[in-house]
C-alpha cells in the first residue's frame, strides 16, 4: 500500500473531515478553517502522523475538496484522500473501505478535534492492542446536567457521576468496526455507538483537554490559546 507511515506500526487512522461546519457559521468546510494560519486538518494529520503506531493515514474529504486536500497534506504525511459521503458515518465508511484487509487496529478521529496529541493516539491503540474490542477517550463531566422537556420545564437531574464526555480518537479492532458499520442501520454520531448496538463491550481511557471538538467560534479561540501553550511546552 502506497501512503505509508511507520512500516512498524499495526494501527490505521481514519479521519472524517467532509463535515460543512455549519455550526462555525458560514465559511470553507470546518476541516479546511484556519487555526494560527493552518487549517484544522493540517493540525490535525500532523499530530496523528507523530504517533508511532500509526502506519497509514485515510481521509474522507468533501467530494469538491479530494485534489486540494491530498495537495494540502502532502507536504504534512504521506496520506490517502477519498471523497467524503452525506453523513459523518459515510465518511467513516468510504475512508474504511481503503483500510487494507490485514491491518489489525483502526482508529477513527475527527478532524475537528485537531489538537488531539500524539500520546492519545497511542493509548487508545495501547488498549485495543491489550485485548479491547472498542476503546473510547473520556472525561469526566464537569456542568450539573438536567433532563428537559421541549417546554423548557427540568424533569430531573442526571447523576453526573456515570457520565463522561466523549471524545476521538475512538479505537477498535478493524473486524469489529466493519461488522458494526455493516449494521449500523440508523445514524449514529461515534463509531463506538454503533459497536454497543452489536453488543459489544466498550472500554473508556482516560481523555485530553486538547482533544476539544471545534464546533462553535469559541473553540476556536479556546484551541488558538492552547496551540500556544502547546508549542511554549518543552
Ligand atoms: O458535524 P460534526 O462536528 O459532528 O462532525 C464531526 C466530524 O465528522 C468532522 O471532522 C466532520 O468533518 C466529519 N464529517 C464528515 N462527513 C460528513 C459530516 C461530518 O466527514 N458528512
Amino acid at each position: 500500500m502506497t501512503a505509508q507511515l511507520n512500516a512498524r506500526g499495526d494501527v490505521a487512522v481514519v479521519v472524517p473531515a467532509a463535515g460543512a461546519g455549519v455550526r462555525l457559521g458560514p465559511g470553507a468546510p470546518k476541516a479546511l478553517r484556519l487555526l494560527e494560519g493552518e487549517p484544522l486538518l493540517v493540525h490535525a494529520i500532523r499530530r496523528t502522523a507523530a504517533a508511532p503506531s500509526v502506519r497509514m493515514i485515510v481521509v474522507a474529504a468533501p467530494p469538491a475538496e479530494v485534489e486540494a486536500v491530498h495537495d494540502l497534506l502532502a507536504p504534512v504525511a504521506p496520506v490517502i484522500v477519498v471523497a467524503g459521503g452525506a453523513e459523518r458515518q459515510d465518511s467513516v465508511a468510504a475512508a474504511l473501505a481503503v483500510v487494507p484487509d490485514d491491518t489489525g487496529i483502526v482508529l477513527v478521529h475527527d478532524a475537528a478535534r485537531c489538537l488531539a496529541p500524539a500520546e492519545l493516539f497511542e493509548r487508545v491503540a495501547a488498549a485495543v492492542r491489550d485485548g479491547a474490542d472498542a476503546v473510547i477517550p473520556t472525561l469526566p463531566v464537569v456542568d450539573t446536567i438536567k433532563e428537559v422537556a421541549a417546554d423548557g420545564t427540568v424533569l430531573g437531574t442526571v447523576d453526573r457521576s456515570v457520565l463522561r464526555a466523549v471524545q476521538t480518537p475512538q479505537g477498535f479492532r478493524a473486524g469489529t468496526l466493519r461488522a458494526a458499520h455493516a449494521a449500523a442501520a440508523d445514524s449514529h454520531t461515534d463509531d463506538a455507538g454503533a459497536v454497543e448496538k452489536l453488543g459489544r463491550a466498550v472500554l473508556c481511557v482516560p481523555g485530553s483537554d486538547f482533544a476539544l471538538k471545534i464546533t462553535r467560534p469559541i473553540d476556536l479561540a479556546l484551541a488558538t490559546h492552547l496551540l500556544r501553550l502547546d508549542r511554549t511546552e518543552p
